[in-house]
């Protein structure tokens, strides 16, 4: 399989490629040349698999080209031997919430799905090709735990994590900074998840320095997180006997809710993708008026969510406008200069058949976890909450699968602060606080942060 990029269509990436960079030379994102379309006979074969099995085919169709089959089942076998949950993810009924637990890998959310994998497909480029690779990452909590927890100790790979300081939650950081690893750097970035992504993306578009420091990113703009999270929506549909069901989706960076939209345009049978959003609602607007338009990310208490530049919406821009990449081109563009784009009333049209939008604010982010833990006996952590509440909204509960995202230990302040329990560190994390704490804080200036970064490789 080919890619190319969002803005370009002319240029041609390998797997291996998309992987290693990330981020397409242009600006733009990795975007497949072609999917692979499963008819229904194909797809009855795929829901007799175990996860592991259906998460092989699934990936392969991605990668074939730079990775066998053979060897791509033994780097996802290994990646998930450590979960805690035996099918990888477990599909829970709390009254009538279907929820879809992502959280059972050891950094407890749902990035560690995709991390974990990713982590092993280093090892495997990385065996062929000795120089060092260095990593960056820019986090809002739960993306740099799941990274360092892939990365951490392996040959040849250095990671350097970039977090809001002050903006993630006590867990979050902790989870990161107490690693004691030779090869992990966290930074505290004096600034918001936006100003930490940006400073990786401007790093990328420097040619220059990208390739000095052997540059790559495991960010959910790299095309290898998208796959790996397309398996878990085949997987929970299938449990509903191809009914077809909408699912609702915590969403900052839109990595997750596009895997979804990517699985029904392979052939699963998805009604809608309900868009979950807290206060920072750039998604919510886009869908609903066309206008796409980031404010100041404002801190919430779903802090993984807490984004208002939303990379991956760049992906559905080129698939709804037809795979035009002149006209995402155009819009990247009118989004630099004025800061702002407004979408067609055609192009609102054709997400809305697909997509639909809904906010959760603070004030009912709480209620909803109180609610949940009084009249279910079950502790949700608040940013499955919001997808909780967005399927609520729609009114449409039973037909729908609620993506959680989080372990509620992750966010244990606020869920006493909602439900006034506490929370039980699971056993990934029993010791954590005994640890001790590892990071540098530096302003939001990119040229101290590339210092830094040459400092400590050299
Ligand atoms: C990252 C994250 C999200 C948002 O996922 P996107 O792919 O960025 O939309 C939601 N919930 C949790 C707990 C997360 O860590």
């Amino acid at each position: 399989m080919k890619y190319f990029s969002t803005r370009n269509k002319n240029l041609n990436f390998s797997f291996k490629d998309v992987f290693l960079r990330g981020l397409a030379p242009d600006g733009g994102l990795f975007i497949p040349q072609k999917l692979k379309i499963y008819n229904s006979s194909e797809l009855k074969e795929l829901s007799d698999l175990k996860y592991t099995d259906l998460a092989t085919e699934i990936i392969s169709n991605f990668c074939a080209s730079d990775i066998d089959k053979k060897k791509l089942k033994t780097l996802i076998e290994k990646a998930y031997k450590g979960f805690d949950s035996k099918d990888v993810v477990t599909i829970k009924k709390i009254g009538n919430i279907n929820l879809l637990e992502l959280y059972h890998g050891p950094t407890l959310a749902f990035k560690d799905i995709a991390m974990q994998v990713i982590g092993n497909i280093y090892n495997e480029f990385n065996s062929e090709n000795k120089k060092i690779i260095n990593i960056i990452v820019a986090t809002s909590g739960d993306t740099g735990s799941a990274a360092i927890s892939a990365l951490s100790g392996k040959p040849n790979i250095n990671v350097f994590v970039l977090h809001p300081h002050n903006k993630i939650s006590n867990i979050q950081r902790k989870i990161m900074t107490t690693i004691g690893s030779r090869n992990v750097y966290n930074i505290a970035i004096k600034g918001s998840f936006d100003d930490c992504q940006k400073i990786v993306k401007d790093m990328f578009n420097e040619n220059e320095f990208r390739e000095k420091i052997n540059m790559s990113g495991v960010n959910s703009i790299n095309w290898a997180r998208i796959i790996c999270q397309i398996v878990y929506y085949f997987y929970a549909a299938f449990k509903f006997n191809n009914k077809k069901i909408n699912f609702a989706v915590p969403t900052g960076n839109f990595g997750d809710v596009y895997a979804g939209y990517i699985a029904k345009k392979m052939g699963l049978g998805i009604d809608k993708l309900i868009v979950a959003t807290n206060e920072n609602d750039i998604l919510k607007r886009v869908i609903d008026t066309g206008e796409y338009k980031p404010d100041q990310a404002k801190p919430s208490f779903s802090p993984s969510m807490d984004i208002q530049v939303s990379s991956n919406f760049e992906r559905l821009l080129f698939n709804i406008a037809g795979e035009d990449d002149k006209r995402v081109f155009l819009l990247m563009n009118e989004l630099s200069a004025k800061g702002f784009f407004k979408l067609s009333r055609e192009e609102i049209g054709i997400i809305k058949k697909d997509f639909c939008a809904e906010k959760i604010n603070n004030k009912d982010t709480l209620s909803i976890m109180e609610e949940v833990e009084k009249k279910l006996n079950f502790i949700l952590d608040p940013h499955t909450a919001t997808a909780v509440g967005a399927a609520k909204k729609i009114n449409n509960l039973s037909s729908t699968v609620v993506l959680g995202t989080a372990h509620p230990y992750k966010f244990l302040e606020t869920v006493k602060m909602a439900t006034g329990k506490d929370v039980q560190p699971p056993i990934q994390l029993s010791k954590i606080e005994d640890k001790e704490e590892k990071y540098d804080i530096l302003e939001n200036d990119i040229l101290k942060i590339k210092n830094y970064i040459l400092e400590k490789i050299i």
